[in-house]
Order: C-alpha cells, then sequence, then structure tokens
C-alpha cells in the first residue's frame, strides 16, 4: 500500500513539471516496476591457510665415534653360588682363667754357643740322669746372729789380688761371734800354734781348733776341720764335740785382716798346710741353694789356673777364680778346679771371659741342695 502511493506522488510531480508549450495530452502510464537483484556474497579463501604449513627440519648432525669412547662391556656371566655356608657350631666365650703353663722354649730365642735355646722360665728342668756323688757332712760353723756365708772375694784356691793362695774359706763375723763345730768329732788339738805347726808357718792361724771327725773321706783317709784366727778357744784338745756345739769365739789373732773366721777341711794329715780341700763341697748348702763345681781347661784339656768365671742368673751376678796353682787340692770325687756356693736354685749363664772375648758361654741350672757339675773347656 505504502510503495503504491509513493509511486503515485512521483507521477503527479513528473507531470507538473513538464513543459506547457508542447505538453501532449494526457497519456496513461504504466509504472515500470525495478526488478530487485538478490546479492549474494561470495567468500574469498584467506591466504596462506594454517593447515598446509608443514615446517620441514633440517637433518641433524652426523655423529662419529671418536677412539676415546667406551668400548661396548660385554656382561659378565653371573655367579650362581653352588655351597650354602650353614654354621654348625655355636661359639661360647668362657671367661674363666686357664692355669698359667710352663712355657717351653721359645722358637727363635736366644741360643747358646751350642744353638741350645737359653731357657727363660723358671722351673727346674729333671734330675740330670749323671749322680752326684756329694760328701756334705758338715754344717755351718757360725753361731746365732752371725754371718754363715763364705766371703767370695777370697775364695778357696784362689790367689786374687796378689794374696797368698787361699787354703780355706772366710765368714767376716765381727770379734766375738760363737763358732760352733761342723760336725761331730774329738777334738784333735785346740790352742795357739805358737809351737805347733798347722800353717806355712807358727804364729800363723792363731788361737785355732782342729777337729777329727767321725767320718771319713771317700779314699778312706781321715778328716779334720780347722778353726783359724779365733779370739777365744772355748774346747780342749781331746774333747768329744757333737756338730753345733761352740767351740770359741771370732777373732783377729795370727796372720789375719780383722776379724773373722778362717775355716779348713783338711784329709789326711791334720798338720799339713798342703792336705786341705774346698769346704764348700763339705758344708750341706743352704735349703734350696746350690753349690756349682766345675773344671776350667784349655781346648788341650789342659787345667786353666786363676781363670776368671762369671755366673749371673736374672736376680744375682757373682764370680769367682780357678784353683791357683800352688798347694790346692781338687776334691777326691770331684777332681773340680772351682767351686762358687750358696747358689739360689735357678738358671745361669756361666761364662769365662779373656781379655774382653767370651770364650765360654753356657746356661745350666744349679740344682738346690746339692752340687751341680759343670766342664768348660774354653775353645
Ligand atoms: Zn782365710
Amino acid at each position: 500500500m505504502r510503495r503504491k502511493s509513493v509511486y503515485l506522488i512521483l507521477l503527479f510531480a513528473l507531470a507538473a513539471c513538464q513543459p506547457s508549450a508542447d505538453v501532449p495530452e494526457a497519456v496513461a502510464v504504466t509504472p515500470t516496476v525495478p526488478t530487485v537483484v538478490a546479492e549474494v556474497a561470495t567468500m574469498v579463501p584467506t591466504a596462506n591457510p594454517i593447515a598446509s604449513r608443514t615446517a620441514t627440519l633440517p637433518p641433524t648432525a652426523t655423529y662419529t665415534p671418536t677412539s676415546t669412547d667406551t668400548p661396548t662391556l660385554t656382561p659378565t656371566p653371573t655367579l650362581t653360588p653352588s655351597v650354602t655356608f650353614t654354621p654348625s657350631l655355636t661359639f661360647t666365650a668362657t671367661l674363666s682363667p686357664t692355669p698359667r703353663t710352663i712355657p717351653s722354649a721359645t722358637p727363635g730365642a736366644a741360643v747358646d754357643e751350642n744353638g741350645t735355646p737359653i731357657p727363660t722360665w723358671t722351673a727346674p728342668p729333671p734330675e740330670p740322669a749323671t749322680e752326684i756323688d756329694d760328701h756334705y757332712h758338715f754344717s755351718r760353723p757360725i753361731g746365732e746372729n752371725g754371718v754363715n756365708y763364705i766371703a767370695r772375694t777370697y775364695p778357696y784356691g784362689s790367689g786374687a789380688g796378689g794374696l797368698q793362695t787361699h787354703l780355706g774359706v772366710d765368714l767376716e763375723n765381727p770379734s766375738g761371734t760363737p763358732i760352733l763345730a761342723v760336725g761331730d768329732g774329738v777334738v784333735y788339738y785346740a790352742g795357739e800354734d805358737t809351737s805347733t805347726q798347722f800353717g806355712p808357718s807358727t804364729s800363723y792361724y792363731g788361737n785355732l781348733v782342729v777337729i777329727q771327725h767321725s767320718v771319713n773321706a771317700s779314699n778312706g783317709q781321715p778328716v779334720f776341720s780347722l778353726y783359724g784366727h779365733m779370739q777365744r778357744v772355748d774346747v780342749q784338745t781331746g774333747q768329744a764335740v757333737k756338730r753345733g756345739d761352740k767351740i770359741g769365739i771370732v777373732g783377729g789373732t795370727g796372720v789375719a785382716f780383722g776379724p773373722h773366721l778362717h775355716l779348713e777341711i783338711r784329709v789326711g794329715d791334720p798338720h799339713s798346710y798342703q792336705d786341705t780341700r774346698n769346704p764348700e763341697l763339705w758344708i750341706f748348702p743352704y735349703r734350696t741353694f746350690g753349690t756349682l763345681v766345675g773344671r776350667v781347661t784349655d781346648a788341650n784339656g789342659t787345667v786353666l789356673y786363676d781363670a776368671p768365671i762369671q755366673v749371673k742368673s736374672a736376680d744375682i751376678a757373682r764370680y769367682t777364680y780357678t784353683y791357683a796353682d800352688d798347694l790346692v787340692n781338687p776334691d777326691d770325687t770331684f777332681g773340680e778346679n772351682f767351686t762358687l756356693g750358696d747358689l739360689p736354685a735357678n738358671y745361669y749363664e756361666v761364662s769365662v771371659t779373656e781379655g774382653g772375648r767370651v770364650r765360654f758361654r753356657k746356661t745350666i741350672y744349679i740344682y738346690p741342695d746339692r752340687s751341680t757339675w759343670i766342664d768348660i773347656q774354653l775353645k
């Protein structure tokens, strides 16, 4: 309705505007209806669709192995245990101490000159098969509170330090110390030796007592004990005495350096200065003590005189000398040329050194309550 109205208006306007001079008669006009064309939009594709753009990557670098590369390892075979260990014992510690046993000679220990290991234990070895024919018939000659150890500075048979060869042993005690009979017997002589000689000269022993004992020596001869330098004699010639009877007191009469008892053992003639024996082989050792007795010879078996002998244990060190070549008699049983008494039973290293050179060295055991023999032959 509305469009039809517009068209009508337009027609009337056009008619009004026509020049009047030639104005044709009004003609009927048929209105032209404009054709309407439908507009259809055409879609234009956009450029570079993303979907089509697939990037092509450049090839990566080629890997070249170098000489330092680790070679490829071949796996080792896997071991399979074939035995399974099952503990069969249960260890239970026992803490109670076991008794200490005496060790035997230790391998690698010090050896003596014969290659025998030097024992380091203190238990005694078994008694030796060789029999020792001791004749310890006598006891100590000094009474109570006196010194019954034999002086080691001047042993029997020694002539050390330029002294006269000693044919007895000394027991150093102050004047007045009781002197006892060493064994049973009869007083052979009692008094001064001013007119009766017993030594190298008269007036040598001063006041002395000589006892003849009731035992004889192994050679059958009579045995005497002699006590010299006494301050006082308490027995008379011919008097019977028992072991331990007091026969006098210590002094320094005769040829003596200070008070001491000089004790001798004589076998045979009681007056003979040349019939002495070593008292250490006649007086019983202290209990658990022993006496070392032996002989020192050279390579040819010749007896050596005045040779110094060292005797050492872990506890003590002592020395002695072989007998001098002068009036000294070896024992009729032993034939020794030295003794060293009053040694506590123990192991001892016995050595002989000459001019600073060790000529002999051996470790031996000194048995208690008896003698122990050693043969020393120098190389
Ligand atoms: Zn003497």
